[in-house]
């Protein structure tokens, strides 16, 4: 099993590197780095991609059934039904994407901060986790930006259960 982090068109290496140590030291595996991927064609409304149009080319970064993989977007994404999205995750696919488009503030801790959580969420997705009721677990679901500031970077007790359930299965 692999754990991939695939850059679409991303500059923000700083933030990738934190990121990357970030989710590697919750799920306590390492996890890879792509190379920039350009943005792949994806139905648009606006200046908005829509998120699921990423899973299929994330997806195609696999090199085995077994690689889980992250795309990270700087372009801000929508999904039917709802104005904005941070990610968007397939576990069937074993693939997600996050945006870094909500998360930009002057603030580069705190964006940072914002960042790790809205990748570990959708990871979790990839790992078996569902939305949790605990507004401090990082698999709570943030419908703004405040409800991502509140919760932690971390899962709550019962999720990492899940999680080391999940990772230690499928090793
Ligand atoms: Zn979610
Ligand atoms: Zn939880």
């Amino acid at each position: 099993m692999n754990i991939k982090l695939i850059l679409f068109d991303v500059k923000e290496s700083e933030l990738v590197e934190n990121l990357k140590n970030h989710v590697e030291r919750v799920l306590g595996t390492e996890i890879m780095l792509s190379e920039r991927r350009q943005l792949p064609a994806c139905r648009r409304r606006g200046d908005q991609y829509l998120a699921e149009d990423f899973i299929f080319p994330v997806n195609k970064e696999a090199e085995s059934g077994e690689d889980y993989k992250l795309g990270v977007v700087e372009v801000d994404l929508y999904s039917s039904g709802l104005n904005f999205v941070f990610g968007v995750a397939s576990p069937f696919k074993k693939s997600a994407v996050v945006s870094l488009f909500r998360l930009k503030t002057h603030d580069k801790k705190l964006y940072f901060e914002r960042a790790k959580k809205e990748a570990t969420h959708e990871i979790g997705h990839l790992f078996g986790l569902e939305h949790c009721r605990d507004t401090r677990c990082v698999m709570h679901f943030s419908n703004s930006i405040l409800d991502t500031d509140y919760k932690s970077p971390f899962p709550c007790v019962r999720c990492n259960k899940k999680l080391s359930y999940f990772l230690s299965s499928h090793r």
